[in-house]
């Protein structure tokens, strides 16, 4: 912004743009696209469709409809995987509304290489990393799978029993010295190749799904996280081992849109209320963070910030992506997407 000081700006915090193509549903039902994505200036132009007056918005990265995963990859992940190599924390949000492409650009489509998302390309990148390393270096890869709906936690990966028994009450968090804030009993499974993945998105997004029906709420009600630890070790000259850990959180959030209060019935409004409430504080502490004036940052206010308390700010570099759809009946909600991550910018 304008009224900046330069160097202020704390650049372990990024918020970038992605917009999706309009599909082939959206093109025969003969919908427009309303938003213009200019990738040198890094800025996105919004067309209001009744007055016509476009409002323009500029963030550190604008990915249009032509961007590929592989673009993604690079330019906002990669970067946060090398530091976490290194041993310090990172976190990737995918923000916006049902149907923008958070899921797309989190996962990617399953099956083509070049349709993969953040995530497998994440892991085909850390263990290219590590096949690399000297050979006196170990490393230890675990992840963990959890999605958090109406502000209670479950495990993606535990087995069926365990699972059941938490649908009710949720996990907990609990903090201590040593592991800092850390969810009690959620599942961790060790990853020895980029492989293993597939099957642990796989089993994680079967348990989404059959958890949300059974609490009869949709999948895209619920933020989905998912968290690699990578502990390197190595001897260092005088014998002693020395280990190095750090957190990698993917995080493919809750559809920001707003429901409507006619549809709603009760129960969706609380639960609407509660994503809100979740995603604005989200936008909270990312506002506090970036503007680094702020002696208080909210973390405590809603689980999602709490559990990645350790890897918001300080050290840990941090991605915003902002998703969109570019039709032009999505003007408003577009809009919403746009303030939220100006805001956070
Ligand atoms: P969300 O997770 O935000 O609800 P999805 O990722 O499921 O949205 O995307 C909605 C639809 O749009 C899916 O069919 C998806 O394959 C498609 N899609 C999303 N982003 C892209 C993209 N960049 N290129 C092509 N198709 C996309
Ligand atoms: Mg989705």
């Amino acid at each position: 912004a304008e009224n900046e000081a330069p160097g202020e700006r704390n650049e372990n915090i990024r918020v970038v743009v992605r917009g999706r193509p309009l599909s082939t549903g959206e093109l025969e039902a003969g919908y427009e696209s309303i938003v213009h994505f200019d990738s040198v200036q890094q800025t996105v132009a919004l067309k209001d469709p009744h007055s016509g007056a476009v409002k323009s918005f500029t963030f550190d990265h604008v990915f249009g409809p032509d961007s590929t995963q592989p673009d993604i990859f690079n330019e906002v992940a990669r970067p946060i995987i090398d530091n976490v190599l290194e041993g310090y924390n990172g976190t990737i949000f995918a923000y916006g509304q049902t149907g923008s492409g958070k899921t797309h650009t989190m996962e990617g489509g399953s099956g083509k290489a070049e349709l993969r998302g953040i995530i497998p390309n994440s892991f085909a990148h850390i263990f290219g990393q590590i096949a690399k390393a000297e050979a006196h270096q170990k490393f230890l890869v675990r992840v963990s799978y959890f999605e958090i709906y109406m502000e209670q936690i479950r495990d993606l990966l535990s087995k069926k029993t365990d699972r059941e028994k938490v649908l009710v009450t949720g996990l907990e968090v609990k903090e201590d010295k040593e592991k800092g804030v850390y969810v009690k009993g959620l599942t961790e499974q060790v990853v020895h190749s980029a492989d293993d993945l597939d099957k642990i998105m796989a089993l994680g997004k079967k348990n989404r799904v059959t958890g949300a029906t059974k609490m009869n709420a949709h999948s895209s009600r619920s933020h989905a996280i998912f968290s690699v630890t990578i502990e390197r070790s190595e001897r260092i000259s005088d014998g002693r081992l020395h280990i190095c850990v750090g957190k990698l959180n993917l995080v493919d959030l809750a559809g920001s849109e707003r429901q409507s209060k006619s549809e709603a019935v009760d129960d969706r409004l609380k639960e609407a209320a509660k994503i809100n409430h979740g995603l604005s504080n989200l936008g909270n502490v990312i506002a506090a963070l970036t503007d680094g004036k702020s002696t208080h940052v909210p973390y405590r206010n809603s689980k999602l910030t709490r559990i990645l308390q350790d890897s918001l700010g300080g050290n840990s570099k941090t991605v915003m992506c902002a998703n969109l759809g570019p039709a032009n009946y999505n003007h408003e909600e577009t809009m919403n997407t746009l303030r939220y991550a100006t805001r956070a910018k």
